[in-house]
């Protein structure tokens, strides 16, 4: 029997309606012949007819739409308007798993919460009223009603998950007459009060907004009277005291007293999950991963009858994947708690158990379990990430959804996949993303290191991180910001954390295990985190952690080793990362699609010897200033620099000829085979000669000198007089003004003299008020035509010593800053000159390609003619973007460019995302002006744009032939390439967007 139902609280609620809002629906009764509204109140004259136009518009639009679908109802493939979990229900239930009852609210109801100035929309409650008469129906039980009542869960989801951002509310419909009710029925008090007052601190905090904290002072508090260490050492009468004081500090904290209705319960707890989507969890988390309306724009409310994994030890709850989604092994993999309610497992509050002891615990729900990760894995073809309760023996799905993993796991699972047929190649390389492949480059601690960890937790997302203990979020986020390296140590996290994770190198709790909040974060992000390190004892007020004996203070160095989870106190050595072996597999898969070719951009053999290493198809860009660097070779670039005639500049360019030959060849003999395309000098001179300021502090202090000598002759005398103590520092100061005296009776101090003021003349001369628009480039290749034949001498010579070695050897010469031809058309004889004598005086034949950077506005307008003599281009996306925007690539990103992007002026930060509508537009431009010239023309990129997936996606839109990138973005400029193949294939190509 079931007890009447308490009033509806709906539409009666007036507390929720504006005035306008019901005026509008009763304005709209009168037009709309199929009116679902039931509202008792008066209409107003309504303010304009186009206001009652519009109102009657969104009015009868919020009539006419469906809000709820039963989990046999609803559309498992429609996330967008179900949410993720809502989806999984539906689809679940279809596919014959059991799970609990329940129904979804969708996101558009969401949506229009929103837009009608948050305020539940008109109709909503009554569509739910329904549904919950139906789930009452179909379960025999009564919402409210004491002696059986209805329990429900109301959880959030939406299009994609943000694990843990958004809210969920337990056991509603509970209040001290259901409670009896459900003692009555189950002869357990304790675990009645136990879901109560579970239900009461997630409804206090969710839907009437008092604090966390103050929930779990009085559970301590409570607790600590009883003697208790564990939880599961309450008694029923402790839970029942703590219930009644959570009820006592809702009243107080928040003003209003808890509820007793369950329709009034209802009501607002779909308006808490609601308003999570706008919580700063969930927003922080959507800005982080850049999770755009397009992409999710609202959560769904999901209404599911509760079962209970804390009844009693024939009870569980627990969270898996149907892989392990840290190593992508084909196992069953996951925790659960023995007599304990989900949230238990979520929030890290018990250490749970790993999934395989199952089998031990409870062998025929540990079968069932195997069997539908299979059943889950063949329907969506992806791994899940299942939530399940067992109640009295009966095992329940309460989740599943597309599994995060680490790169390791997804690369294995995808090649495991596709051997399985699962998916396909291309399905394979999707799973992907190429900027995911960055986590193999992560560190890792070097295993023949003698290092003992000081303590060992759960390894819960793999690398290796070193930083400074912080034990808040707020800290650590500020710390971080000041270019600290933290590790974020907590007893457990929690979604409010989350900027703390952003900041944090690596994350280090004491509680929780591989599913924990902190886990799931921390492998989402591919950052290091060992959970569960049990034998770490955290105070926060002392701002210290204890292992045994040892103290851990905040801000001292720590190492946490997430692969293992090890932890060690101070630094450990490390190794750079290697890649997985599955990935050799998938990167053939990619390479096979792809049309874009990826080169690196290396200026040394070691970095050369690193991108062929990671599969480059050649060097795109060897930027020849780096070379000039090196402690040995600075003075004579120095002298080339200060030379007064072009004589003297070639002797000194002639002695660095050689050096310049020694890291051609070097470099030619790593990429034997392969193209290596060589940058002329492109930095404005300056740049290597000293500045302005540091020579006028040398020349003044030179010429202080001889006064200086003056005095010190003087010294000894002075000293004297002083005191006769200071006459034992007499025979060292003579001997120092001896040798200071020589010095300047030789003139050497003047000749020094000379030779700084002779630089600090040269240095004016060359100075610039705009370098990077002055004297660079090409033009100082113009200007001092030495440096360049020096270069080209260089790399002929280098070739034809290689070709000897028997060497294929594949020189690019290219010219940088390059806007008109005339350019070109200097410097190219001067190459086939130099050409021509090297191999004459070696006796080889060198082939070779001369073409140029594409990096100026006006090269890209003038493409046509450019290609006229350059056999190749490529396009310098770092200055076409400073010269496209008239941004200072220097200042541009920590002055203003911040601004621009916080105010929306710029979307992104266009010297990191390839702004596709002017810079793309005019690469654009050149590449075809420059192919009709020459049809044949080899075009590449190789500005930072060239390791980034989006631009990478553009540049195969637009037909260019390769990407150069550093060595260690590769892996991932390959990935990108196939994908941008794969897109195009299945019309899924991104189309130009920005701001
Ligand atoms: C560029 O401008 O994109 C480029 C690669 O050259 P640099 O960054 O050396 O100026
Ligand atoms: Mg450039």
């Amino acid at each position: 029997m079931m007890r009447p139902r308490p009033a509806r609280v709906r539409l009666d609620h007036n507390a929720f309606f504006h005035l306008k809002f019901v005026k509008m629906a009763l304005y709209v009764a009168l037009y709309v012949k199929k009116n679902t509204y039931r509202v008792k109140s008066e209409i107003g004259s309504l303010e304009t007819t186009k206001e009652k136009g519009e109102m009657a518009k969104q009015a009868q639009k919020a009539a006419t739409k469906r809000c709820c679908y039963t989990f046999e109802e609803g559309d498992g493939a429609n996330k967008k308007l179900l949410g993720g979990k809502g989806a999984g229900l539906c689809t679940m239930t279809q596919i014959g798993l059991l799970v609990p009852p329940g129904f979804c609210i969708t996101t558009e109801a969401n949506l229009d919460y929103f837009a009608q100035g948050s305020r539940i929309p008109v109709g909503l409650m009554d569509e739910v009223h329904d549904y919950m008469e139906a789930l009452e129906k179909k379960t025999g039980k009564g919402f409210g009603d004491p002696k059986n009542p209805l329990l429900v869960s109301v959880r959030s989801g939406s299009a994609l998950s943000m694990p843990g951002m958004m809210d969920t509310i337990l056991n509603l419909g509970l209040n001290d007459e259901t409670a009896q009710g459900m003692v009555a029925l189950t002869g357990d008090e304790r675990f009645v009060n136990d879901v109560y007052r579970r239900f009461l601190q997630l409804f206090g905090k969710i839907g009437l907004g008092a604090q966390d904290a103050g929930f779990d002072e009085i559970f301590e508090e409570v607790k600590k009277e009883q003697g208790a260490t564990l939880d599961t050492e309450l008694s029923a009468e402790a839970l029942s005291t703590i219930r009644e004081r959570f009820k006592e500090y809702i009243q107080k904290s928040t003003g209003r007293p808890f509820p007793h209705d369950p329709w009034a319960q209802l009501l607002i707890a779909i308006e808490g999950i609601f308003k999570s989507w706008m919580g700063k969890p969930a927003v922080d988390y959507r800005r982080q991963f850049n999770i755009t309306p397009d992409l999710a724009n609202a959560t769904a409310a999901n209404i599911c009858t509760m079962v209970f994994g804390n009844m009693g030890n024939d009870c569980a709850t627990g969270v898996g994947f149907t892989r392990d989604p840290g190593t992508g092994e084909n196992v069953l993999y996951g925790d659960y708690l023995i007599n304990a309610q989900g949230e238990d497992v979520v929030a890290g509050i018990r250490t749970p158990r790993p999934l395989k002891e199952l089998r031990t615990d409870m062998p025929a729900i540990h079968r069932e379990l195997e069997k539908l990760r299979g059943i889950l894995e063949k329907h969506y073809r992806e791994v899940q990430d299942i939530e399940f309760t067992i109640e009295r023996g009966r095992l329940y799905m309460l989740q599943t959804r597309n599994a995060k993993m680490n790169a390791w796991a997804l690369c294995k699972t995808s090649v495991d996949m596709e051997k399985e047929g699962l998916i396909t190649k291309e399905e394979a390389l999707l799973r992907m993303e190429p900027d995911m492949l960055e986590q193999f480059l992560h560190r890792r601690i070097d295993p023949h290191a003698k290092i003992e960890p000081l303590a060992v937790g759960i390894s819960a997302s793999p690398g290796a991180a070193t930083g400074k203990v912080v034990f808040d979020a707020d800290r650590a986020e500020r710390l971080g910001k000041e270019g600290e390296k933290i590790i974020l140590t907590r007893i457990e996290t929690r979604p409010d954390d989350i900027h703390g994770f952003f900041a944090a190198q690596g994350i280090l709790t004491s509680r929780g295990g591989k599913t924990s909040h902190a886990a799931v974060v921390a492998r989402g992000m591919g950052k290091p985190c060992v959970s569960g390190d049990e034998g770490l004892d955290i105070n926060y007020d002392l701002k210290e952690a204890r292992v045994g004996k040892v103290v851990i203070k905040e801000g001292d160095i720590v190492t946490l080793d997430g692969t293992n989870g090890n932890f060690f106190l101070g630094t450990v050595p490390m190794l750079d990362p290697e890649l997985p072996k599955d990935l050799a597999i998938l990167m053939q898969w990619a390479d096979k699609v792809a049309k874009l070719e990826v080169w690196a951009n290396a200026d040394t053999p070691d970095m050369a010897s690193k991108a062929r290493h990671h599969g480059a198809k050649g060097i795109g860009l060897c930027r020849t200033e780096r070379m000039f660097n090196a402690a040995e070779r600075l003075p004579l670039m120095r002298s080339m620099i200060l030379a007064e005639s072009p004589e003297e500049r070639k002797s000194w360019a002639d002695k660095l000829m050689p050096m310049q030959r020694a890291d051609f060849l070097e470099i030619f003999r790593t990429m034997d085979g392969l193209p290596v395309t060589i940058r002329l000098l492109d930095p404005p001179l300056h740049e290597f000669l000293p500045s302005i300021e540091e020579l006028l502090n040398e020349t003044s202090r030179l010429r202080e000198f001889s006064q200086m000598i003056n005095a010190l002759e003087q010294l000894p005398g002075t000293v004297t007089l002083l005191g006769p103590d200071l006459y034992q520092h007499v025979p060292s100061i003579e001997a120092v003004t001896r040798e200071l005296s020589e010095f300047k009776a030789k003139g050497l101090d003047q000749k020094i003299l000379n030779d700084k003021e002779h630089m600090l003349h040269r240095v004016r001369v060359l100075c610039e008020y705009n370098p990077m628009l002055g004297n660079r480039g090409v033009r100082c290749g113009i200007s001092f035509p030495e440096i360049y034949d020096m270069q080209i001498q260089a790399i002929f010579e280098a070739a034809a010593l290689a070709l000897r070695d028997k060497i294929d050897v594949r020189p690019e010469i290219m010219v940088p800053n390059v806007c008109t031809l005339q350019e070109l058309i200097w410097v190219q004889p001067r190459v086939e000159k130099i050409h021509l004598e090297v191999e004459k005086h070696y006796n080889v034949k060198i082939k070779y390609k001369f073409g140029t950077m594409v990096e100026i506005a006006r090269a890209c307008v003038r493409a046509g003619t450019l290609a006229q003599t350059a056999e190749f281009f490529s396009f310098g996306t770092n200055d076409l973007t400073q010269g496209t925007f008239s941004f200072s690539r220097e200042d541009a990103e920590n002055k203003f460019l911040p601004i621009y992007n916080t105010v929306g002026i710029l979307k992104d930060n266009p010297f990191e995302i390839l702004d596709e509508l002017g810079v793309g537009w005019l690469m654009q431009l050149a590449v075809s002006e420059g192919r009709k010239t020459r049809p044949d023309l080899k075009i590449g990129i190789c500005g930072e744009h060239g390791g980034q997936p989006q631009a990478i996606e553009f540049c195969h839109r637009i037909g260019l032939n390769y990407v150069s990138c550093s060595p260690m973005r590769i892996p991932i400029a390959r990935m990108a390439a196939a994908h941008a193949v794969i897109k195009e294939r299945r019309g899924h190509a991104a189309s130009s967007k920005s701001l």
